[in-house]
């Protein structure tokens, strides 16, 4: 009998052994992971800001002689390379960020700032597509959170209204008040986004068209940034699309308190 015990009592610590392996394997295949989501986040948020940069640099070039278009573009190579410096450091947040459950900062963020902040960043490349934004987000609205963060869940959402318009579109955003939600929204004319694909846009490295998608030069992970941030902030992001016609994507997030703010204003509905 005290044969069978003591089998028993080798097999049981062995089943320990060989779960405690799995578990340390399993964390290091997460890091694993976390670290691999950090290049390539960071690789997808410098796109934009570069394109800029040599979009400024082409310009630069082909105004050589005439000095004040040279000081012009020069002042903006500045500010899209800090810029630069910007998303590096917020990118880098928030793949620290990716690693934990959720986000509770007690830090006030005003909603119109964040849109802003957003539209002016995707300025330079819009102005080189010819799109026009149009913003309606003169919003009292606050949410608790991360306002770099955020500011760069709506960049994303801006950018690919951009990347995916015709050239000479048309790129609404608008944020206004729905209950105790603030609800902000980027509608474009482009050219949309099919039922199925719809399903799938957020999830990881999911992009529509292989060819047409490459010539944006995105990586399919912007929209999961976007998902991840807002979600860490308690609320969702949602599309519509027609195939064809355009797409609106929709932050949802919830207020810091309940505003006494009437919900008129529509965004983008001109
Ligand atoms: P990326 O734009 O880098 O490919 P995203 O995660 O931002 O990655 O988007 C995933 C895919 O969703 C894109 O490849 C594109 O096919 C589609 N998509 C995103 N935004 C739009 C939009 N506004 N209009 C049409 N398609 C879009």
């Amino acid at each position: 009998e005290g044969t069978v015990r003591l089998r028993v009592l080798v097999a049981r610590l062995g089943t320990r052994f060989v779960l405690l392996l799995a578990e340390d394997r399993t964390e290091a295949h997460r890091l694993d992971e976390v670290r691999r989501d950090f290049v390539a986040n960071i690789s997808h948020e410098l796109k934009t800001p570069i394109s800029s940069v040599s979009l400024l640099a082409e310009a630069l070039d082909s105004a050589a002689d005439e000095p004040e278009q040279v000081r012009r573009f020069a002042g903006r190579l500045s500010v899209e390379a800090s810029r630069l410096a910007h998303i590096t450091s917020e990118v880098i947040e928030l793949s620290r960020l990716q690693a934990r459950d959720a986000l509770r900062p007690d830090v006030i963020v005003p909603i119109d700032e964040v849109v802003a902040a957003a539209v002016d960043q995707n300025r330079v490349v819009a102005a080189a597509k010819q799109v026009a934004i149009a913003v309606r987000a003169s919003t009292k609205a606050e949410v608790y959170g991360d306002r770099a963060l955020l500011v760069v869940a709506v960049h994303n959402l801006v950018s690919n209204a951009i990347a995916y318009s015709n050239e000479g579109g048309r790129v609404g955003v608008g944020a206004k008040v729905v209950g105790d939600t603030v609800e902000i929204a980027i509608t474009d004319q482009g050219v949309g986004i099919e039922g199925d694909d719809l399903e799938r846009i957020f999830e990881r490295f999911y992009r529509v068209d292989q060819a047409r998608s490459r010539n944006t030069g995105g990586s399919g992970l912007g929209l999961s940034i976007v998902k991840h941030t807002v979600q860490n902030h308690g609320g969702d992001v949602r599309a519509w699309s027609r195939p064809g016609r355009g797409s609106t994507f929709m932050i949802r997030l919830p207020l810091a308190e309940v505003l006494q703010v009437p919900t008129s204003e529509q965004p983008g509905s001109t």
